[in-house]
């Protein structure tokens, strides 16, 4: 069985999608943490930050931050400013294993995190 992104990516679940790129999809998160927070994710099945071959590492974390980007700007968040989070593992309270940038704006981030 697929995971929930993998679906998300597949069509099979419905998401509430912004973007998407060669590879990537950027939708917005089910249980928003700020007023916009998009989920990007690369189309293929990658667990974590971690688990990518070294080969492909640069096209992929490009290819998602680069969607990541371009979606914050066309949200109007590239002059108030945005964060992108890569939550990865237990102790980052990654909670979905397939890679993905959160996208977080519309009000003021705290440092440091929690
Ligand atoms: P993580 O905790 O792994 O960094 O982030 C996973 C994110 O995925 C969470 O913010 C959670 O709200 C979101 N999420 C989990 N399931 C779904 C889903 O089915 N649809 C959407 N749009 N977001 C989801
Ligand atoms: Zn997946």
């Amino acid at each position: 069985m697929a995971c929930i992104f993998c679906r998300i990516a597949a069509g099979e679940i419905p998401a509430n999608v912004v973007a998407r790129g060669d590879g990537v999809l950027a939708f917005r998160d089910v249980n928003p943490q700020a007023p916009t927070h998009v989920l990007v994710i690369p189309t293929q099945h990658v667990p974590s930050s971690g688990h990518l071959p070294v080969s492909e590492r640069a096209a992929v974390f490009g290819a998602v931050m680069q969607l990541a980007v371009e979606v914050a700007a066309q949200l109007g968040l590239a002059e108030p400013g945005y964060r992108l989070v890569v939550n990865t593992g237990v102790d980052g309270g990654q909670s979905v294993d397939h890679l993905h940038v959160h996208l977080l704006g519309g009000r003021r981030m705290h440092w440091p995190p929690g």
